[in-house]
């Protein structure tokens, strides 16, 4: 009789995912089951790992007049966003496709801010009709279009300015989004003139101001710099007799993909509400809107060595999914660490190899020089893979996507049916 042994300590990064007997689980559930059952490759999400996420930002706003918008474009897989709906967010959404998601599992329109910088006037109307609680507006140019597709449907639309604080957030360029050169926001320097413009156009009601200086951010400092910069705002604009009501801090703060070391949600809002009362802002509702940071290390992709191929430079372990399903290494060079599904024990004998995909490009790589112990056959587990993995997936190569099972304790559900190839040419003709 084989005695049920615990499960080793979480992997770093990965907080609801350890190896029991030398097996994967995340939770109480076998990895390698979920492989055989719904196939690869196969993203799994751990429930108690997001809820997890969001307690550390709900305990740092405690006793606050605060709402959590969860930006979905992370993960808008309609069990993720039940859940969070469940647990209290609100979204934050930049599309109207998106709406339709949070909608479809039932948010309180009220409980959603729009962002984006390029919503159509068919997109506004959409989200005017279903009552949207902010459209954070990014644009002189949008400020106008608004308050226009406002007046033609009988509609007074609320909104905040995202405001582009012109803060360093000392992340990876393409993520990071509060730079001058960048297209989010209104400059600081004309925001002021944006409100008043705003405060006069018939279809608009000012209700907030809001910034989002990027992404993976891994330090406190670029967050309080940018607050002190959005708090100088609200002085100037409410001494020009415009009330802000909800001040939204964006999103962007980071996870361990590889050591990294970003504060913990709960430290780092009480740090930040800190100053916020000490400056004399204490009493406004605050709005958060983060992704990564909620869902990011709740998700694994489990993928299947298809062959090994040795070679003179770089050896190549071909797994069967590939940047189509895990776009972050190509699109940013991003890092995500791959564990082996079995564990395999020393790795003495492990070998050097580049992690890569079927897909026919070079850049199709999921993880470079990694040493492992593998043979074709074998699973591994991509870790951190719960943010702008899925959400980002596309069917290059005529590449179905694949299945998402979500994991509570010992039970787990497909949430997600794999695509099935036919899906793929829905609407083609010849
Ligand atoms: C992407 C985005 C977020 C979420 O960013 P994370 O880094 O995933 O937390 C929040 N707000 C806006 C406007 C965004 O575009």
């Amino acid at each position: 009789m084989t005695v049920p042994s615990t499960p080793t300590a979480p992997l770093p990064g990965a907080p609801f995912v350890s190896y029991r007997d030398g097996q994967l689980m995340v939770e109480g559930v076998l990895l390698s089951d979920l492989a055989h059952r719904h196939g690869t490759p196969l993203f799994v999400y751990s429930k108690a790992a997001i809820l997890a996420a969001l307690a550390a930002y709900q305990r740092g706003l405690a006793g606050r007049q605060a709402l959590i918008c969860y930006a979905m474009k992370a993960n808008s897989s309609l069990a993720i966003l039940k859940l969070l709906a469940d647990a209290g967010c609100g979204f934050d959404i930049v599309s109207a496709g998106e709406l339709e998601r949070a909608l479809a599992v039932g948010a309180t329109p009220s409980q959603i801010v729009f962002s984006g910088v390029g919503k159509t006037r068919q997109e506004m109307r959409r989200a005017l009709e279903a009552g949207v609680g902010c459209f954070n507006i990014e644009s002189l140019a949008e400020l106008d279009v608004l308050s226009e597709v406002a007046v033609s449907v009988g509609a007074l639309a609320p909104i905040s300015i995202r405001v582009n604080p012109n803060v360093d957030a000392r992340t990876h360029p393409y993520i990071s989004t509060g730079l001058k050169g960048n297209k989010f926001g209104i400059a600081h320097e004309q925001a002021l003139a944006a409100y008043r413009h705003a405060a006069r156009l018939p279809g608009l009601r000012v209700v907030g101001i809001d910034c989002h200086i990027g992404s993976q951010i891994t330090e406190a400092a670029p967050y309080l710099e940018a607050m002190e910069r959005v708090l100088d705002l609200v002085t100037a604009i409410e001494a020009a007799g415009i009330p802000i009501q909800h001040i939204d801090f964006g999103g962007g703060l980071g996870i361990d993909y590889n050591g990294d070391t970003p504060p913990a949600a709960d430290a780092l809002w009480r740090q930040l509400l800190a100053r916020l009362d000490a400056r004399g802002f204490g009493d406004r509702r605050i709005l958060l809107e983060p992704g990564r940071s909620l869902v990011g290390n709740a998700g694994v992709c489990v993928t299947e060595v298809l062959f090994l191929k040795p070679g003179e430079q770089k050896n190549f372990c071909i797994v069967d999914a590939a940047m189509n399903d895990l776009p972050r290494p190509a699109l940013y060079e991003a890092f995500h660490r791959i564990v082996p599904l079995t564990e395999s024990g020393g790795a003495n004998d492990a070998v050097t190899y580049d992690v890569v995909g079927p897909v026919c490009e070079s850049g199709d790589w999921l993880g470079r020089d990694r040493a492992l112990k593998v043979q074709a056959g074998d699973r591994l587990a991509v870790l951190s893979a719960g943010a702008y993995c899925m959400s980002m997936a596309s069917n290059y190569n005529t590449r179905p996507r694949a299945a998402e099972v979500l994991v509570d304790g010992d039970s787990a559900r497909l949430v997600r049916e794999r695509e099935a190839v036919q899906d793929l040419w829905r609407g083609e003709s010849v």
